[in-house]
């Protein structure tokens, strides 16, 4: 039996995001659609569509026009999911911009999205972000108009001056959004996904969790992220259901207070926040008991952490699931009454119109019923493609349109399937992808620095910590301090390696390739991380 499953079949929503939004708000108008607990606001569907529509105006007045990208460079908050809305309405495409970017990084998306106008916070707590912009422009060429700040005058300006958009004839394979995800070429490829990519998955996460317009779902997964802005915003104003917004950033505290006052009945994460909240010394006093199901995804999901979710945390019907940006994102899901087994120690099976198989290496045939391979993926749910990059897109989606995701897994008889490693050079740390290649190329620029290697380490909290094995040129000396320091303010904290080794030489095989998997393991007993690497994931 070959390792080929297939979803069942639904109909495909022929539907942009403004018409999802518009329909839920006609059906649920008094249904709250938005809770955004450190702002103070919430939202009913007929609110957010209003709001939406109003932005849609002042982005029209502003001169934006279909196709014209707009960036989005904040943390959770409800201008975003305006944004989100808004964009969809007049045509144009949102880019999403992770918070954590810094000069280097925001240079560089800039360039390549060509956006026209960027939205943000001037600052918050963690950075002025302002002034990384100004930094990022510095000498750089980009098509950039409009830089306005969320909150102050230049987007209250921005609403007042709103004109009404004529009737624009938009379709569902219209590209809607950019979502950025490093790529192995060592910089960010942008992930152009389209309506109908976006509002099927929503539907079918939906499906899977058996969601309904008195769901009230706990976010505290990042808006800019397919997690948050599908998984959550969309997915939610497909079904009706409240999307509850605990802070700006992930913070355990916020997050089970919001599900306790909020009563929410969803509750979405990466296994580090899990962790984080599960471990948290005021975890005990919460009532969570209004939790029914919920999604852990984005990494390896540990077991155990999965059973502590369901008996501790009480979230009875919680499920794994498993996919990547480029696939908008979900492709594979526990059901909510799967047996708590398959729901803790697989991410589920080939969701509502989805394909998937597992393919063996050279020419990808696809391999028995329990044999390795790299997990592919073929439907609606496949991107657009990498924008501006048509061989990447073509490495990453064959000629018969299967997605290979650089993921490597097994598929039982049942149809369940185990991620079992990766074919991709990937680090994930905390729930954010990183690759090796990009830390290299940023930490050769540094003076002092003959020879770098970036790998992962096994983290117990994070899932993955980020080393680099740096060789010197002769006679120089450096300390990790000053190697960490030079990376602050140009990358984002996250790709700031956690350990630094300096050493002499690299393991290579005979014919000159370095060997990561043996720097990997020298730094795991090295440094007595066996314990965190024994930890089994679905
Ligand atoms: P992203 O594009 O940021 O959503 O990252 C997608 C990558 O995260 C996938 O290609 C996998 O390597 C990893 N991933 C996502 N969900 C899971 C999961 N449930 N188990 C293991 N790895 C996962």
């Amino acid at each position: 039996m070959e390792s080929y499953s297939c979803g069942p079949d639904y109909p495909i929503l022929e539907i942009t995001l403004g018409q999802a939004l518009d329909r839920t708000a006609e059906r649920f108008p008094h249904q709250d659609a938005v809770v955004a607990r450190r702002q103070g606001i919430r939202l009913t569907y007929s609110q957010l569509r209003e709001g939406a529509v109003k932005v849609a105006r002042g982005l029209w007045g502003l001169g934006l026009r279909p196709g014209d990208r707009i960036g989005a460079w904040a943390s959770n908050c409800v201008e975003w999911l305006l944004l989100q809305h808004a964009t969809a309405r007049i045509g144009t495409v949102l880019i999403n911009v992770n918070p954590a970017y810094r000069s280097h990084e925001l240079a560089f998306v800039l360039r390549k999205s060509h956006m026209k106008a960027l939205f943000l916070h001037e600052a918050d707590a963690r950075s002025n972000y302002l002034e990384i912009l100004n930094q990022a422009r510095a000498g750089l060429e980009c098509p950039l108009e409009h830089v306005v700040l969320l909150g102050t005058d230049s987007w209250h300006g921005m609403l007042e001056k709103g004109v009404d958009p004529p009737s624009l004839s938009l379709s569902a394979n219209d590209a809607v959004n950019i979502q950025y995800t490093s790529g192995t070429t060592g910089s960010p490829k942008g992930v152009l996904l389209t309506h109908r990519n976006l509002v099927n998955n929503g539907w079918v996460m939906g499906w899977t969790l058996k969601l309904g317009e008195r769901d009230r779902i706990c976010v505290p997964v990042p808006l800019y992220h397919c997690f948050g802005c599908v998984l959550g915003s969309i997915c939610a104003t497909v079904y009706g259901a409240a999307l509850v917004l605990p802070s700006p950033q992930f913070e355990p505290l916020a997050t089970l207070e919001a599900v306790e006052a909020e009563r929410c009945t969803v509750i979405y994460g990466v296994p580090t926040m899990f962790i984080a909240e599960l471990d948290h010394p005021e975890f005990r006093r919460f009532d969570l008991s209004s939790l029914r199901t919920g999604i852990m995804a984005g990494a390896p999901c540990p077991i155990e952490v999965m059973k502590r979710v369901v008996n501790v945390m009480g979230c009875r019907e919680m499920t794994i699931g498993y996919g990547q940006t480029e696939s908008s994102p979900v492709i594979t899901g526990s059901l909510t009454d799967d047996s708590l087994e398959l729901r803790v120690s697989t991410v589920g099976r080939a969701l509502p119109n989805t394909e998937v198989k597992i393919a063996g290496p050279g020419l990808g045939e696809t391999v028995e019923v329990g044999e390795q391979g790299e997990l592919c993926t073929r439907g609606y749910l496949v991107m657009k493609g990498y924008d501006e990059e048509p061989e990447a897109t073509a490495r990453a989606i064959d000629s018969e349109g299967w997605l290979h995701t650089g993921d490597l897994a097994t598929m039982r008889p049942d149809g369940y399937f185990r991620i079992t490693g990766r074919a991709k050079e990937m680090i994930i740390r905390g729930g954010e992808n990183i690759y090796p290649r990009e830390i290299e190329e940023f930490l050769y620029t540094h003076p002092k620095i003959a020879d770098v290697y970036v790998v992962g380490l096994p983290d117990a909290r994070l899932g993955e910590a980020v080393l680099a094995a740096v060789r010197l040129k002769a006679g120089e000396t450096a300390t990790e301090d000053s190697i960490r320091d030079f990376c602050k303010g140009r990358i984002a904290h996250f790709k700031i390696p956690q350990y630094i080794s300096f050493v002499d030489s690299f393991p290579m095989t005979v014919t000159g390739k370095i060997q990561k998997y043996r720097i990997r393991e020298r730094e795991i007993q090295a440094r007595g991380l066996e314990a965190a690497a024994a930890i089994k994931t679905a």
